[in-house]
């Protein structure tokens, strides 16, 4: 049995902002979420005041500027290419969409918010061969975005334990932060500010959680902090002033197994937050959505 820790719940009247969901987005078989439309209306009835949806690839970007098109008050949206995108996408149809996609983030770039997710993902890639194309694409994109200026948004996943490679069982990539590592050595390269990268969904190692908070990054709390000790204490040292909230929705749950999420659950990344920093939930709440609206440059309409 799962030992429930004594966290309180969210407050009444909260506000928030979910700065990372995907919605829509192609929904899994038999799912038991409520419509697109349901939750987009219902996370603005709860107490949302703006409303961040993440692409992954030129599928996904399409799916979000045609719902767009009926709802898109105080809703916005980011470009991403995600690593599980790098991997899994068949190299018949590879370059073709990701030509479409670079010209979108190239000319558009009035009409979204941030690029991402983009970044690396050592779970999913498992070979060296894998991730080192991972890293080629990242760092393609890094060079071709970085005139644009706009926010980014990663997506981080450093290897398990169990995940080394096992062609290369002692390669540096198999460490507990070589996706971190990585990912740093990248952006200083192409000279990136700290403060125009947010890792979303940050997951540690824990001793990250302070180092890149002191170096100006933001980083994004789960709305699974609720639950989950891990999504926790990654963050437990990083101050308020580098936080948001995230629900990564359908992905995750607050306290089940996901993924069964939606985008007014980010009020529990609020709770966890409070009870990891000791201060109210109404405090969390106003210093993310400051956040939030600082990092995304946000206008919200009343
Ligand atoms: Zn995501």
């Amino acid at each position: 049995m799962l030992k429930k820790k004594n966290i309180p719940v969210p407050e009444d009247n909260l506000k928030f902002i979910d700065v990372h969901c995907h919605l829509p987005f192609p929904r899994p078989k038999n799912d038991q979420l409520p419509s697109d439309k349901e939750q987009y209306l219902s996370y603005f009835k709860m107490g949302g005041q703006f409303l961040i949806t993440s692409s992954i690839d030129m599928n996904t970007l399409n799916i979000i500027i045609n719902f767009m098109k009926k709802f898109d008050k105080n809703f916005g949206f980011t470009c991403g290419w995600a690593p599980q995108t790098v991997t899994y996408t068949p190299k018949t149809k590879y370059n073709s969409e990701w030509r479409n996609w670079i010209d979108y983030i190239q000319n558009n770039s009035e009409k979204y918010l941030g690029i991402g997710e983009i970044g690396l993902d050592f779970h999913h890639a498992k070979t060296l061969e894998k991730r080192n194309d991972q890293i080629k694409e990242f760092r393609k994109i890094i060079e071709l975005t970085k005139e644009l200026n706009k926010p980014y948004i990663l997506h981080v996943r450093n290897a398990a334990k169990h995940e080394f490679d096992k062609q290369h069982p002692e390669h540096r990539f198999n460490k507990e932060d070589a996706a971190n590592k990585t990912i740093l050595n990248i952006l200083k390269e192409f000279n990136i500010e700290p403060k125009k990268v947010m890792w979303h969904c940050f997951s540690g190692p824990a001793e990250y959680g302070k180092t890149l908070s002191d170096q100006g990054f933001m980083l994004s709390v789960p709305s699974s902090a609720y639950g989950f000790e891990r999504w926790r204490k990654v963050t437990k040292f990083s101050p308020l002033e580098s936080l948001l909230t995230e629900t990564d929705s359908y992905y995750q749950h607050p306290f089940k197994r996901g993924p069964i999420n939606v985008p007014s659950n980010v009020k529990y990344s609020i709770s966890a937050i409070a009870y990891s920093h000791k201060v109210s939930q109404q405090l969390v709440s106003e210093k993310t959505i400051e956040n939030a609206i600082d990092f995304f440059n946000l206008e919200i309409e009343s």
